[in-house]
């Protein structure tokens, strides 16, 4: 679905509509038949995946009558990236926002939500979901203290996992199928794999529902997990040595079963642990191999696909010219600048390989 042509209402006519990407060079060298695809969701207006959900909750509210413009306070518990959303579509709307956010969560994701107008609460990252100190538990409480106080609640809207039935589905079916097979770039035509990583749950469940019911019942749907997080499907996946382990990436993981996550086989196929070390090396080579500039998460989906592609299902995959695998990269580094992950590999990065031989500049 490309973005409607001519003047924009708003910056929510620009959520979306992101390009798919070709990530050829890092299919070649490692060594995949396969064609590997990314779905680059930096590139929607308010800078994520989550814009999409934030679009739709507040639509949906203001179509139930439950949003009062100059009255209702927008409350929600975020990792960041579907407040950023919220206090985009409240900013241009005229809701106050108020977002409870975990303090492991980038300096630089407050930053974006306080330009905007949100007021933040960090919340301890140590307090257990259903604490009333968790990011969920000081939402509620704000929420029954705050008149016209409301909670959209991502992890339990269905227009959560309904935004990407609809829309990321939808786009990355019309991008595949509008691309014709060519004796260069052959292609099976349909979505083979899909990979997502899982927060809410939201992305993998509703784009697999897409996937399975509207274009690909075969579609292969893969689920990234962090380790030290419960949501992999069967449990025995969660390794109980790895339980509760705290993990650098944002975003995904989590210690409870959001209501809006399908997490069984009807809807994911298979799920794949991963570590912070395989998701920043796979951001170093969305970085410099294909020149995204892509956020921690987007590393664990490919360093995910990576290590299914050695798996006996994904070796079938990875050696089947036409097939197509898309992976979904959630966020870009605006929300990471200064993390000491993004600054290991940029400032402070291998030393130019090019400027070092010369002496005397
Ligand atoms: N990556 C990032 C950076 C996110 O902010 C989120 C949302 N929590 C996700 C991945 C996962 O998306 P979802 O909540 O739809 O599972």
């Amino acid at each position: 679905m490309p973005r409607q042509a001519g003047i924009l209402n708003s910056a929510l006519d620009a959520v979306g509509h992101t390009p798919l990407v070709r990530l050829d060079r890092i299919a070649k060298d490692a060594g995949l038949k396969c064609n590997l695809l990314g779905k680059v969701e930096y590139m929607s207006s308010g800078g994520s995946v989550k814009d999409r959900i934030a679009k739709r909750m507040v639509e949906a509210a203001e179509a139930e009558g439950k949003l009062i413009p100059g009255k209702s306070v927008v409350i929600e518990p975020t990792s960041g990236n579907t407040g950023i959303g919220l206090a985009m579509a409240c900013a241009i709307k005229g809701y106050s926002v108020i977002i409870t956010m975990p303090e492991k969560m980038s300096m630089e994701k407050e930053a974006a939500l306080r330009a905007l107008g949100a007021e933040v609460v960090r919340t301890p990252n140590e307090a257990a979901w259903d604490s009333p100190e968790s990011h969920l538990g000081v939402a509620q409480r704000l929420r029954d203290s705050i008149p016209y106080g409301i909670i959209l609640d991502q992890y339990r809207n269905v227009n959560n996992p309904l935004a990407h039935e609809f829309t990321t589905g939808p786009e990355i079916i019309e991008d595949v199928t509008d691309t014709p097979s060519t004796p260069s770039r052959p292609s099976s035509g349909k979505v083979d794999v899909f990979v997502a990583g899982a927060g809410t749950g939201g992305t993998v469940t509703g784009i697999s529902r897409a996937l399975k019911k509207q274009h690909n019942p075969k579609c292969i749907v893969i689920g990234v997990d962090p380790k030290g997080s419960v949501l992999a499907y069967p449990d025995t996946l969660n390794d109980k040595a790895d339980d509760g382990i705290p993990y650098v990436v944002e975003g995904i993981g989590y210690d409870f079963i959001p209501d809006v996550l399908s997490r069984g086989p009807e809807t994911v196929d298979h799920w794949i642990k991963t570590s912070d070390a395989e998701a920043y090396a796979a951001v170093r080579l969305l970085m410099k191999k294909e020149g995204l500039l892509v956020g921690g998460s987007s590393g664990s989906s490919l360093g995910g696909t990576l290590a299914w592609f050695k798996t006996e299902a994904g070796k079938k995959v990875a050696d089947t010219e036409g097939l197509n695998v898309v992976v979904l990269l959630p966020d870009g580094v605006r929300n990471y600048i200064g993390k000491e992950w993004f600054l290991d590999l940029s400032l402070k990065g291998e030393p130019s390989p090019l400027l070092h031989q010369i002496k005397d500049i």
